[in-house]
């Protein structure tokens, strides 16, 4: 019996081969799973199969729920696998799940899946989120519920930083500027990174004080915030395709809570503007689908178009999606020895992001799944 049995082909791709915004080779090769940027000497009796066109890193989505039914309540196991494959055929090939209702961690194992990175269960106030998501604690308890999720998570913790505030009948922050820095201190003992789901202007700079390191959709952001934030290097999960949706929320929250309603509606409006500005400050934009739940999954390249539509040019939406993102997560891209997580397209997609929509080859651990 021969050694190479079942061994997968090596893969020639002949490029070009992008490594980073302004760094590209000619061509690489795969072999047993791994990139090289130099022609090895195959196996014998391994085939080699060539692949034409842009290779790519796989997408990341910075912000994906795996195990979320659309209703809200918590999915089987089978129900997020076939959601992590939703995303896996869109050509996202690592995902932050950036809070789930299950314990997804079964799914880290399956090779045929996008790598997963889980900040565990979100963190929420007592009813200040959506019923049934978070696990929900007051202040005194919230730094050893961050303990407890950095244990469960891969390095992450999200905390619900504002919500409605039924009494105020408005957006407000969920917590005291010394919670924050509990919350922060305990992630960081615990050796995790802490992000936080916010929508209103004012948690920006309780987050920002209290070293923060990641902020989810952000849309309260202000001139002196994105100075702050850009000033910091802390990135920005835009979410676009979901602050599209806030209208929805300021409908459904219309009659009892017209402030909130109102509020919504004026962070939906300054969308581009405000994601525009933060690119323009220099801070680092991480796209993210926010898929799960409420929205479906496999939305990436909708995500893109949003931020098109914001005005980042064809490489800074794939930095957004493919190289800014594996670095922010310490996640390997297509340096030489790095697992086989690409993509392979026919149009250059530095000229044109539309390019990623059109996938010719989905390379994951160096087998071709889609
Ligand atoms: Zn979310």
């Amino acid at each position: 019996m021969s050694t190479t049995e079942g061994m997968s082909p090596v893969l020639h791709l002949r490029g070009p081969v992008l490594l980073a915004p302004d760094r590209e080779l000619a061509e690489a090769w795969v072999v047993d799973g791994r990139i090289h940027h130099e022609r090895p000497e195959p196996p014998t009796g391994v085939e080699v199969h060539v692949l034409d066109g842009y290779v790519v890193p796989g997408l990341a989505d910075l912000h994906c729920h795996l195990g979320i039914t659309d209703g809200g309540g918590g999915a089987t196991l089978e129900t997020a696998r076939q959601q992590a494959l939703t995303n896996r055929d869109t050509g996202v090939l690592l995902i932050r799940d950036a809070g789930s209702i299950i314990d997804n961690s079964p799914l880290q194992s399956q090779k045929d899946l996008p790598r997963l990175i889980r900040c565990g269960r979100h963190l929420a106030r007592t009813r200040r989120y959506l019923p049934g998501y978070a696990d929900e604690v007051e202040p005194e308890d919230l730094p050893a519920a961050v303990t407890r999720q950095a244990q469960r998570g891969d390095g992450w913790v999200k905390l619900v930083g504002d919500w409605i505030d039924r009494g105020l009948g408005d957006l407000s922050p969920c917590w005291d500027a010394e919670d924050f820095h509990a919350a922060a201190r305990a992630a960081h003992r615990a050796g995790a990174r802490i992000t936080t789901h916010t929508f209103d202007e004012n948690t920006l700079p309780l987050a920002l004080e209290a070293g923060f390191d990641c902020l989810e959709h952000a849309t309260g952001l202000t001139h002196e915030t994105i100075a702050r934030t850009a000033a910091a290097g802390i990135p920005v999960v835009t979410t676009l395709v979901n602050v599209g949706e806030f209208e929805t929320y300021a409908d459904q929250g219309e009659r009892k809570f017209p402030d909130y309603a109102a509020h919504m509606r004026r962070l939906r409006a300054g969308r581009y503007d405000r994601t525009r500005d933060a690119h323009d400050a220099g801070i680092q934009l991480l796209a993210g689908t926010d898929a799960g739940g409420v929205l479906g999954h496999g939305i990436i390249h909708d995500e893109l178009d949003e931020l098109a539509r914001a005005g980042l040019d064809a490489t800074a939406i794939l930095d957004a999606a493919a190289w800014a993102p594996r670095r922010f997560l310490g996640a390997p891209g297509l340096e030489d020895g790095a697992p086989a997580d690409l993509l392979i397209v026919s149009r250059d997609p530095r000229q044109d992001h539309t390019a990623l929509r059109e996938l010719d080859h989905v390379v994951l651990g160096g087998r071709a799944v889609a």
